[in-house]
């Protein structure tokens, strides 16, 4: 395990997902926030100023935050830079400007570990799950090479939508998975709104997340695909087709997957692999990873949101109502948290990843 602490700064502090990460840094055993940054319009104030009247999270601002100044995450990259040793990535811009900024302080020699889209489709960068393809790490030598860096590089975090049924259908993938298809009911906090900021949420269903789907058809395969030549390559099975809807629930996005296997072994076999299921970031003892990845639920009625989301501190995976399918192969119901799991906690857990492989130093 590292000894080492390390200074990190948060762009996009003020922001969902960066509030998350301000939550969850708060008593970190290896990362300190030592530079929070948002856009112009936070950029002077104090973190507690910013954030006032648009405190989204279930605790308190931190207090250790609360009077360190905002600072502009484009205009004033080069003092964000002084302060820390990487930087967690939560900023809503256009992707252009997200990958410009990202490419920015990685060139300067500062890690970005990126919640953002922008540079995920990018062959030497790496979209860590640690519980999956912490193997993908090596292309951050070949991608140092690209920006001609020594130290700088970005890792992303997939999205949300995906973080619940691709992590049941990992342990399956010896099976022969050929076709998916998912159907997602994400709760609001994935647009970085609350009831009170998205009023027309409450009592109603939008069948319609804008590039959601490609994402979510997409990105796994990056994840199960393999390094070749320093670059990864992406899987090119299973097929997969999904259908994403936000639906009135603040935090949790819930999957209902039908898979067509190779191979069935029988639900009892499917059950024991997930129960059975450790990945590197178990391996490791890293500190934000849950004990058990994976959770089964036998009973009819879960998992569900109210009750599963929070699970080993909403980084486990809740999944139940494993069947066999008529037209699939089998199907069952998987339950993550878009903001811990799906972005900041995610986010968290790969910087101890690449931490403790010492990617980061
Ligand atoms: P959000 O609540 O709208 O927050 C956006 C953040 O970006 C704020 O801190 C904002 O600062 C900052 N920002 C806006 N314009 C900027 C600029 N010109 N320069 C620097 N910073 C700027 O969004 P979010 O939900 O946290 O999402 C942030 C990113 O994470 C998005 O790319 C999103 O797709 C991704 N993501 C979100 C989730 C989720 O569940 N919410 C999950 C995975 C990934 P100000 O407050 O100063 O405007």
């Amino acid at each position: 395990m590292s000894e080492r602490k390390y200074n990190v700064g948060i762009l996009g502090a003020t922001g969902m997902v960066g509030q998350r990460f301000a939550l969850l840094l708060e008593n970190h055993p290896w990362f300190t926030v030592t530079a929070l940054a948002a856009s112009a319009r936070s950029a002077g104030k104090t973190y507690g100023e910013a954030v006032a009247g648009r405190w989204f999270m279930p605790g308190p601002v931190p207090e250790k935050l609360k009077d360190l100044p905002v600072y502009d995450a484009v205009a004033d990259m080069e003092k964000v830079v002084g302060l820390v040793d990487f930087v967690f990535c939560a900023v809503d811009l256009p992707k252009a400007e997200v990958l410009a900024l990202e490419e920015a302080y990685a060139k300067a020699e500062c890690p970005v570990m990126s919640n953002n889209s922008a540079a995920r489709a990018l062959g030497d960068v790496p979209m860590i799950v640690p519980e999956i393809n912490w193997e993908h790490a090596a292309v951050i030598e070949t991608q140092r090479k690209r920006l001609g860096t020594r130290r700088g590089f970005i890792a992303v975090k997939s999205n949300c939508s995906i973080q619940s049924y691709v992590p049941a259908l990992h342990p399956l993938m010896d099976l022969g998975v050929e076709r998916v298809l998912a159907c997602t009911y994400q709760a609001i906090s994935g647009a970085g709104k609350t009831f009170e900021t998205w009023p027309d949420m409450v009592d109603n269903v939008i069948p319609f997340i804008g590039g959601e789907e490609e994402k979510s058809e997409k990105e796994p395969m990056k994840i199960w695909g393999a390094v070749e030549n320093g670059l990864i390559v992406n899987a090119k099975t299973p097929d997969i087709t999904t259908q994403c809807i936000r639906v009135p629930v603040s935090d949790g996005h819930m999957a209902a997957v039908f898979a067509k296997l190779d191979k069935f072994p029988g639900t009892e076999e499917i059950i024991e692999r997930w129960k059975a299921f450790v990945g590197k970031a178990q391996e490791l003892r890293l500190p934000s990873a849950p004990k058990q990845f994976i959770h089964y639920f036998e009973e009819d009625n879960r998992p569900q949101t109210k009750t599963e989301r929070m699970l080993e501190n909403g980084m486990a995976v809740s999944v139940g109502r494993l069947r066999e399918d008529s037209q699939y192969t089998i199907k069952f119901i998987s339950l993550s948290h878009n903001t811990l799991r799906g972005a900041a906690g995610g986010g968290v857990l790969m910087a101890e990843l690449l931490a403790e492989m010492g990617y980061i130093k």
